[in-house]
């Protein structure tokens, strides 16, 4: 059994270590779980945050961020055989009882281009229904709409233990707060992610203190100093209110996503 073992792994690491030459890190141990992106060197490293991504590399200008969308923590979407499958039916957010919607949590190949030096917009776009940024554990951000002009009233009922919920495509989501990054990996102070315009996501609290939408301008977020940015960055929060995370479009210009 262990010769077997050995025979099967030993090309494996050699391969590993020959793929150390162009990345700081070696590729994800699983694919609903991955710890270690492929990071390329050029990469600054705030963005070595972003834990659940396959690969991040930079050319200079934008931040290429790829990542599979799927949760690396417990949901009621996934299959019953998956080992992350959530039998849950209590409370979730904003005290709703849970309601499960009828699709189910699939792997996508997204690629996140994020502009490294964000800027604000001369004329600021309304972020679009799909992603719209993407979350330290690869999971993308959507907006405050669950369709053309529609709120998402209706489908909060539907968010999963961590507040988030699969559209039809089977695409994982987050329209709130990322529960699992705020309460289990890091904190509520902390950073949560980046828009696709390249400006951080923080979560709900500032330095321990909660942020309410009074505090936000229409993008819904301020310029200040945050512990990732100590000479002070715009940014936006996450609060427990409408509009959640973002307000009426990107403060500056977006990159692109695709999947
Ligand atoms: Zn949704
Ligand atoms: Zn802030």
């Amino acid at each position: 059994m262990r010769l077997i073992y050995l025979t099967l792994c030993f090309p494996l690491v050699l391969l590993q270590a020959c793929s150390k030459d162009a990345a700081t890190t070696t590729t994800p141990s699983s694919t609903n779980n991955p710890t270690s992106p492929v990071v390329s060197e050029s990469v600054p490293e705030i963005y070595k945050k972003i834990y659940g991504a396959s690969s991040i590399t930079s050319d200079g200008t934008y931040i290429t961020i790829k990542t599979t969308g799927l949760p690396d923590h417990k949901s009621s979407y996934y299959a019953t055989t998956n080992e992350l499958y959530d039998n849950f039916s209590g409370t979730t957010f904003a005290g709703y009882q849970f309601q499960k919607n009828p699709n189910s949590i699939a792997s996508k190949a997204y690629v996140f281009k994020i502009p490294v030096n964000p800027k604000l917009a001369t004329t600021n776009l309304p972020t679009p229904l799909g992603a719209i940024g993407v979350s330290l554990n690869g999971v993308p951000f959507f907006n405050q709409y669950a369709g053309p002009n529609q709120p998402l009233t209706n489908e909060i009922t539907s968010f999963d233990r961590y507040w988030g919920h699969p559209a039809p495509n089977s695409a994982y989501h987050y329209h709130v707060e990322p529960l699992y990054l705020t309460t289990v990996k890091v904190t509520k102070s902390a950073l949560m992610g980046f828009l696709l315009d390249g400006f951080p996501v923080y979560g709900p609290e500032e330095n321990g203190v909660l942020v309410d939408n009074s505090k936000l301008d229409k993008f819904h977020g301020h310029t200040l100093a945050t512990a990732d940015y100590p000479s002070g960055i715009y940014h936006y929060h996450i609060t427990s209110t409408d509009p959640y995370i973002n307000g009426s479009g990107y403060y500056g210009t977006p990159g692109t996503v695709s999947q």
